[in-house]
């Protein structure tokens, strides 16, 4: 199996890149923001208990955030592969990813973590909130509260997977053609 985590912080480009990564490779989209908002949309309960933590640009708690990607997981009969976006956020997500798909004789294959400014980001976030309609994209401060979540608690994610020899650093500044490109490229040399 190809297993990917797309990696990088809020408006990185990890939810277009991941739409492109899919259909070349034949892989599964699995992002765990997308899972949580189709929860608040259909108003369940994991939704509601969501909701209270992404308004605020939290994380939403590691028990809920594993025990949902498992179970999406073992949602595919046979998949080639998956891109993991948004999870791994936490050491301990990454840790209860590995643990995870050792049990079901598989593994990640590399982390590509995109690199882009922080002005940038912060660019690309109030665009998107003009089309996605995400109130975490409109209000400057909760992207703040999320940026600073990212350096804290996502960013040292990035030394689990490089003491693994599995990190590769991907240049995310550019046309998304260009960043696709660098993508390909990266797990074509893999
Ligand atoms: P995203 O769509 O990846 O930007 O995620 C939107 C929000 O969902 C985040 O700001 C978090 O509140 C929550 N979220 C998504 N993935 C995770 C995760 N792996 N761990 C904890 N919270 C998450």
């Amino acid at each position: 199996m190809l297993n990917i985590v797309l990696f990088g912080p809020p408006g990185a480009g990890k939810g277009t890149q991941s739409e492109r990564l899919i259909s070349r490779y034949n892989l599964v989209h699995l992002s765990t923001g997308d899972i949580f908002r189709a929860n608040i949309k259909g108003e369940t309960e994991l939704g509601k208990l969501a909701k209270s933590y992404i308004d605020k640009g939290q994380l939403v708690p590691d028990s809920v955030t594993i025990d949902l990607l498992r179970s999406e997981v073992l949602k595919h009969d046979n998949p080639k592969g998956f891109i993991f976006d948004g999870f791994p956020r936490t050491q301990k997500q990454a840790g209860a990813l590995d643990e995870f798909l050792s049990s079901i004789n598989s593994s990640i294959s590399m982390m590509l973590s995109l690199d882009v400014e922080e002005d940038e980001l912060k660019t690309r976030l109030m665009k998107r909130a003009e089309v996605s309609g995400r109130a975490d994209d409109a209000d400057p401060k909760i992207i703040e509260n999320r940026i600073a979540v990212y350096k804290n608690e996502t960013a040292p994610v990035k030394s689990y997977y490089d003491n693994q020899n599995k990190l590769i650093g991907i240049d995310g500044m550019g046309s998304v053609n260009d960043i696709t490109d660098r993508l390909y490229a990266s797990i074509d040399a893999n």
